[in-house]
């Protein structure tokens, strides 16, 4: 049986950023072994004309070369407070510039060479308005690539890989191997063994569960992340776009006033369209935009933190809880006009079609909210719109859509080192899955940072 000097888990970007990093060092023997399909067999670009195709991603759709960076919105957000917390593994000194090395990857592998939210002027009066409104605009700078330039731009980085790395697609690994307490291979499902020196789980959110019963089999500490549940909101483009064309995506930040929650404004689409998400058979909502836009709407989330205590702490199975409500009584993601919501009435097909704003999200069951979303992030929500009405006048409009409900499954947090390793040796876990990251930069800048710490082990 061939040894390889690491074995990858997972052709999300973490794995990937992880492989390039590697094979830095002429002659090293890397595996990657990814449960989905390689580029060409995953989905075609054509379907992203038809948010419904593309929104039906199922596990499929989120698996394969890119992970679910294929069809994510490809914005890099070049920000150390954005899109993760590797900053609680390692100084933002030495963050920034890792993220920098990333973005200058993303860019030689054909990113565009825009960067939105470099005018610190303009930014900045767009800090103090929005602190006039109760709000918070966190200054982040971000490179756009769309989900069309996505699928490029990770072809072009699996091309640069040609002949240095074995690849194995279809392959979903099952179990880790350990000797005296070292990571030594892994086994996959149909029992195949693969041996290696070092290994790396990289399998983003959907292998979240997997990686969590890994976890609890060896025995790894782990805490629970919050659960963010919100709902995905829908307006005209032109509402937003004094503050779009700045920042791309202005990340916004409320403390709710009746329950002094922490709320958020969350991967902004200007000119996009709503999608639909499906993680092990949960229909919730998410958002993507192509590079110059492809819809006359603009759709961002709105999300609510919750992390529990006791003795009740199972932040996922009550995400899920409330999506599936959502699903038991829309068949599938219910949209709302706020109006109809304000008025304490649920949305029809006819009065939607009567709306102002048109839905992306063709496939979303007009419905009503309010029996879905607890009064406490309804209220949360509904605070925050009002908020950002202020400062974008036309947000609380009665034509605004709300599509519910947005859940982000963070996961559970490995303890890791500052180089990813978990407690046991030899063996490291990267990006979402592991709940160090939350976006395509920060997931490849753990990869990174786990194959620089190999790299140094294996001189
Ligand atoms: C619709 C959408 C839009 C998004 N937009 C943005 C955006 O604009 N900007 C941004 O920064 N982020 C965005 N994201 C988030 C971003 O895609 C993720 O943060 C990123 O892909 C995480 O990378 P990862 O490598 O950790 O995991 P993933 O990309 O999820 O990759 C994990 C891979 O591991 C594989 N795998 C899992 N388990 C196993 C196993 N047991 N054996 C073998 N293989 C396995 C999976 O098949 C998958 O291919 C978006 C996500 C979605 C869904």
């Amino acid at each position: 049986m061939k040894t390889y000097d690491a074995i990858i888990v997972g052709a999300g970007p973490a794995g990937i950023f992880t492989v390039l990093e590697l094979t830095r060092k002429e002659g090293a023997k890397v595996l990657l072994l990814e449960k989905g399909e390689d580029i060409d067999q995953r989905s075609s670009l054509g379907n992203l004309d038809h948010s419904a195709e593309v929104g039906n991603s199922s596990v499929a759709d989120l698996s394969g070369w890119g992970g679910a960076g294929m069809y994510s919105d490809g914005k890099l957000t070049l920000s150390p407070d954005v899109g993760g917390f590797l900053h609680n593994f390692i100084d933002v000194k030495e963050l920034t510039p890792l993220m920098e090395y990333v973005d200058d990857s993303y860019l030689r592998f054909g990113a565009p060479e825009k960067v939105y939210g470099l005018d610190v002027e303009e930014v900045r009066k767009l800090q103090e308005r929005a602190e006039k409104c109760d709000l918070k605009l966190l200054p982040t700078r971000i490179r756009h690539m769309g989900t069309d330039r996505c699928p490029q731009v990770l072809r072009n980085i699996k091309e640069s890989l040609q002949d240095k790395v074995d690849i194995r697609f279809k392959t979903s690994v099952r179990d880790i191997v350990l000797e005296r307490n070292k990571a030594v291979g892994v086994v996959d499902e149909k029992g195949e063994e693969y041996r290696g020196k070092y290994v790396v789980l990289a399998p983003g959110r959907q292998g979240a569960e997997w990686l969590s019963g890994v976890s609890e089999q060896l025995g790894l500490s782990t805490v629970s992340n919050p659960v963010d549940i919100g709902v995905r909101v829908e307006l005209r483009g032109s509402v937003l776009k004094e503050l779009t064309d700045v920042t791309y995506e202005p990340k916004l930040l409320f403390t709710s006033r009746h329950f002094d929650d922490r709320v958020r404004t969350f991967c902004m689409n200007p000119y996009g369209e709503v999608i639909k998400e499906v993680y092990n058979g949960v229909s919730t909502v998410n958002g993507h935009s192509l590079e110059n836009g492809n819809s006359d709407n603009t759709n961002f989330a709105i999300l609510v933190s919750t992390s529990f205590t006791e003795p009740f702490n199972e932040p996922i199975s009550y995400g899920k809880y409330i999506a599936r409500l959502a699903n038991f009584l829309g068949e599938g993601v219910i949209v709302q006009r706020l109006g109809d919501l304000l008025k304490g009435r649920r949305s029809t097909k006819e009065r939607v079609a009567r709306g102002a704003v048109k839905p992306t999200l063709q496939e979303a069951t007009p419905g009503d909210l309010s029996f879905v979303l607890p009064y406490r992030y309804l209220t949360d929500i509904l605070e925050m719109l009002t908020a950002m009405d202020k400062l974008a006048p036309g947000v609380y409009s009665r034509h605004t859509l709300i599509y519910g409900v947005e859940v982000k499954f963070y996961s559970m947090k490995l303890a890791l080192s500052s180089s990813m390793e978990t407690q046991v040796q030899n063996l490291f876990a990267i990006g979402d899955g592991a709940g160090v990251s939350r976006g395509v930069v920060q997931s490849s800048a753990s990869g990174v940072l786990a194959g620089k710490e190999i790299l140094r082990r294996l001189g």
